[in-house]
């Protein structure tokens, strides 16, 4: 064996219900009997000692530890073996047993003298990057976090290229619009898609990440653009995915938070095909959090709730009756009825009311006031969609904790903060 020397050759094994050897019980050992665990090896851990992690494994039953030190008979059977137990001297008689039996060892005291490397290991979703530094550790390991880091924003080409053996559609829920609120999961999907159906609202600068032969289509609510009914979304959804496809619906905030994501997920399942969703950062509550304002507040609101003002048949009775803060997506057109309405169902006029435009973006901007005098100050700074309203005391905290909210004293000009000029 002249290790170092000769260039190495990298294999994956399948060690389900293999007998695995692990001698030492540190926190190396440790680490590399619940990696084995987790690859399904029956392992068994040789160690006079042992940290918790390998006393918790046996004591659950995932692992089998012989507490004594190591004896040359252990290695027998066992399809690979690791030591880490700090000893050169143990090490080394460990990795010459194994070598003599023929069976791979990796060693953690000297890598130059073992027979086998375990690399550092970057993983997304079913894909495993392995590296090795070349005898560096500490190289293998920043280059695998670099690789980990990429595979995790989505930057690196990681669509499956074989076709799965089913379509399937996965609602995922984008978050308010910055690109940094979709989940992990959601990217992590979005970047596997064969084809993605978006919305106007959502991270649309995901889009730009995609490769080229992904099929993005608009299901609209852009003002120029041609609008699908929700029945034509919901057809092509279980049309592409019929025809094999991953297909992502990539929706503002959360899919089941009036999104309609609900109904498209019941068409898949009518239509019985696999569908998931994967839930999101609601505009709801992270529209008003960007802009210093928590939807409930100790000694403000107890609770919230978030209702769609669009359809003009809310029973704004109801609402006005909840304890805690009104959250109304869909408010700006309404506006005016609905602040009126809550004032008549008996909120008081001189409730603090807050609306948060493009929330998450360079463009967010923030106009506050009363149940009495939002509509007029939307008018008068031109408030358009999209725009969260939040109605209730906490509204009032803008004021103290959105950024750039301080500065203004003179009357009018406190009442709009932008987040861009911020
Ligand atoms: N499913 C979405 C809501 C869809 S309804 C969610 O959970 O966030 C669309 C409404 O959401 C808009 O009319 C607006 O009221 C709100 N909205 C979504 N994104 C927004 C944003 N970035 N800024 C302000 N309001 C937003």
């Amino acid at each position: 064996m002249t290790p170092g020397s000769n260039p190495r050759y990298p294999v994956f094994l399948a060690l389900h219900g293999r007998r695995v050897l692990v001698v030492g019980g540190g926190p190396v050992a440790a680490r590399r009997a619940r990696d084995l665990v987790s690859a399904g090896a029956r392992v068994e851990v040789v160690a006079p000692f042992a940290n918790e992690d390998v006393v918790e494994l046996a004591a659950a039953g995932d692992l089998v530890w012989h507490r004594r030190d190591f004896e040359v008979g252990d290695v027998a059977d066992a399809w690979l073996v690791h030591t880490a137990t700090g000893e050169p001297a143990v090490d080394e008689l460990v990795a010459s047993t194994a070598e003599a039996a023929r069976i791979w060892c990796v060693r953690a005291d000297d890598a130059t003298q073992s027979s086998a490397w375990r690399p550092a290991v970057a993983r997304h979703g079913d894909v495993t990057v392995a590296v090795s530094g070349g005898g560096d550790p500490g190289r293998a390991t920043a280059l695998r976090d670099a690789v980990q880091l990429l595979l995790e924003q989505g930057a690196l080409p990681v669509r499956p290229r074989r076709a799965p053996a089913t379509g399937r559609v996965t609602l995922v829920g984008g978050g308010p619009g910055d690109p940094g609120l979709i989940t992990v999961r959601g990217r992590r999907l979005l970047a596997e898609a064969d084809v993605v159906v978006v919305d106007r609202l959502g991270p649309r600068g995901l889009l730009d990440e995609l490769e080229d032969d992904v099929e993005v289509i608009e299901a609209g609510k852009a003002p120029h653009a041609h609008t699908l009914s929700q029945e034509e979304i919901n057809d092509l959804l279980v049309q592409r995915a019929g025809e094999g496809k991953r297909v992502v619906r990539l929706k503002g905030g959360d899919p089941y938070v009036l999104g309609r994501g609900g109904e498209e997920a019941i068409a898949c399942v009518a239509a019985g095909i696999p569908v998931e969703v994967v839930p999101g950062v609601t505009s709801a509550v992270a529209v008003p959090a960007v802009a210093g304002i928590p939807v409930t507040h100790r000694g403000l609101a107890r609770g919230f709730a978030v209702v769609t003002a669009h359809d003009g048949e809310v029973d704004w009775t109801a609402y006005a009756r909840i304890e805690g803060t009104l959250v109304l997506l869909m408010g700006v057109t309404k506006l005016r009825t609905s602040a009126a309405a809550l004032v008549d169902a008996g909120r008081p006029a001189s409730t603090p009311v807050a609306i948060v435009e493009r929330g998450t973006t360079q463009d967010q901007r923030t106009t506050v006031g009363t149940l009495a005098d939002i509509a007029d100050r939307a008018a008068a700074s031109g408030v358009t969609s999209p725009a969260v309203v939040v109605v209730g005391e906490v509204a009032g905290l803008h004021r103290v904790l959105a950024e750039g909210a301080t500065q203004a004293e003179s009357s009018g000009a406190e009442e709009i903060t932008s987040r861009g000029a911020g």
